[in-house]
């Protein structure tokens, strides 16, 4: 599989994977000039993408998502309360809604979609399996339930929320309101609360986790990274062994190129 994260953060959140023949977007928030320009650097034309599966209806996961639709026709795969929440459900062609079930299989790769906690409609975070390797994506994360941590259980790349340091936050410049909003169980996820998930999610294969939705005001790359990899560490995962832990860029792609086991015996 390859992965593209075109964007993180809270300025826009977008993710392009390819998978056993098929293409898919992870959330289009960011506008759909970019999203074509990100998709054109990693060598992946628009009209290839098969479905664009969405994860809540914020703008920063669904900026793009009208005028790229109504440009290419993608199918859009999101629940049914995400739809009605979307302000610009009306701009997006009809012909082009999919209401996404929790578990579906697309030319033989298995997605799955499960509930989050956080303040909309109805957020999801999403497995995609196929050929014996699994992607898992979970951002915009209040509180990490038990299930989230189940369906992300034995991901190879995995995408997951380390949105603020929480001194930063309380600390920094937000309203007193807003950094309530960020710290609930229905917000976002702190860098330790983060890395104390994943120790809970990481077993035993080496899995590639991408720090993902970094605040710009509340957080910095370094200390994100630092403080996931020293708890990750504490807990017998270290970096380089048993977890490679990666950042993402708000406006900079980052991606990876695994082969699935099938690909191996295929070429191997
Ligand atoms: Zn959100
Ligand atoms: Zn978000």
């Amino acid at each position: 599989m390859k992965v593209h994260i075109l964007a993180s953060g809270s300025a826009g959140n977008a993710t392009c994977i390819e998978m056993g023949g098929s293409r898919f977007l992870l959330d289009a928030g960011i506008s759909a000039r970019r999203l074509k320009q990100g998709l054109s650097e990693v060598g992946v034309v628009p009209e290839s993408i098969d479905g664009i599966f969405i994860t809540h209806e914020h703008i920063d996961h669904i900026k793009g998502l009208a005028t790229f639709t109504k440009k290419y026709r993608t199918p859009v795969f999101a629940r049914r309360d995400t739809f009605l929440a979307m302000g610009c459900r009306m701009d997006i062609p009809q012909e082009c809604i999919r209401v996404l079930p929790e578990r579906m299989v697309w030319q033989d790769i298995e997605v799955s979609s499960f509930s989050t906690l956080h303040d909309a409609a109805d957020p999801v975070g999403y497995t995609f399996a196929y050929g014996g390797e699994k992607l898992g994506l979970a951002t915009d994360l209040g509180f990490v339930t038990e299930r989230v941590k189940e369906e992300l259980t034995g991901s190879d790349v995995l995408i997951f929320e380390a949105n603020h340091d929480l001194d930063m936050l309380k600390s920094g410049p937000y309203p007193p309101m807003l950094k309530r909003r960020i710290m609930s169980s229905r917000g976002h996820l702190a860098n330790d609360a983060a890395a104390w998930a994943l120790a809970q999610i990481l077993g035993e294969k080496q899995a590639t986790v991408f720090l993902a939705h970094l605040s710009q005001e509340n957080n910095e790359p370094r200390r994100a990274w630092d403080t996931v990899a020293a708890i990750l560490d504490s807990q017998g995962l270290r970096h380089g062994r048993e977890v490679d832990l990666r950042l993402t860029m708000p406006a900079e792609t980052v991606s990876i190129e695994r082969e699935t086991e099938a690909e191996q015996s295929l070429f191997g």
